[in-house]
């Protein structure tokens, strides 16, 4: 049986001769894998079609409960990747390895797809943003597993004026009139208006990132402390950017 959907390719890991076992996130949000088995001499195209973050159609044939099913076509539709340009290269390694921990097999949640197709777009028009669009990433995942409350009220007294201080598991965001925090702990001002502006954005006007912006700073790190965290941590493709930032 052949099943035939847009897709967005996660991750290659090399297999036996030459091929390699392929996640995809499904334009249905769903993660879905296969092998892809080695060809004698591999075109440009056949290994462009496994880079990560390639928007592909792609084809699997097996029996539906079958361990892997074959990839017996992908063809690139879309690649985000710009030649030449680090920091944009790495970025996707890393939106690729964390949508691949986060999407499931047999799960289809689509708002993935949407979110993981218009960062490609956006790194591609603009990949001097890599950092900012990484970013927003964690920030929509976050959301989309459920873990980010909305920042217009306080969790714990629902005042929408005072500023926000720091993030509880179990209230969501806090504020200053009900919730004390040493100030050099407390997060900086600004930091509902900049997740204000990462709610409105699209991803393709993502904030870039502003050394001199506090809440920012303060807002990128603790969302993505707070993703890792709940992905389990030892992502290697944050270690690569880190090193090379
Ligand atoms: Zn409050």
């Amino acid at each position: 049986m052949i099943r035939t959907c847009e897709a967005i390719v996660l991750k290659a890991v090399p297999f036996a001769e030459g091929g390699a076992v392929v996640s995809f996130l499904s334009e249905h949000g769903e993660r879905l894998s296969g092998l892809a088995k080695g060809v004698k001499k591999p075109t440009a195209r056949w290994v462009a079609a496994f880079e990560p973050l390639g928007m592909v159609r792609v084809s699997f044939f097996g029996k539906e409960q079958t361990e892997l099913k074959r990839v017996t076509r992908c063809e690139l539709s879309f690649s985000p990747l710009c030649l030449g340009h680090l920091e944009s290269s790495l970025v996707m390694a890393c939106l690729a390895d964390l949508f691949d921990r986060v999407a499931r097999e047999g799960v289809e949640d689509d708002r993935l797809y949407r979110l993981l197709s218009a960062c490609g777009r956006a790194l591609k028009a603009d990949p001097d943003n890599a950092l900012g669009i990484l970013a927003y990433a964690e920030h929509w995942l976050l959301h989309c597993m459920g873990l980010l409350p909305h920042p217009r009220t306080c969790g714990r007294c629902g005042s929408e004026t005072a500023p926000l201080v720091l993030l509880s598991p179990e209230e969501g965001w806090c504020c200053s009139s009900c919730t004390p925090v040493d100030p050099r702990e407390a997060l900086p001002a600004g930091s509902r208006e900049h997740l204000r502006n990462l709610r409105l954005r699209g991803a393709e006007a993502a904030p870039r990132v502003d050394p001199t912006d506090g809440a920012q700073q303060a807002v990128t790190a603790l969302l993505r402390a707070r993703l890792l965290q709940e992905l389990g941590g030892g992502l290697r493709s944050y270690d690569v950017l880190w090193r090379s930032v």
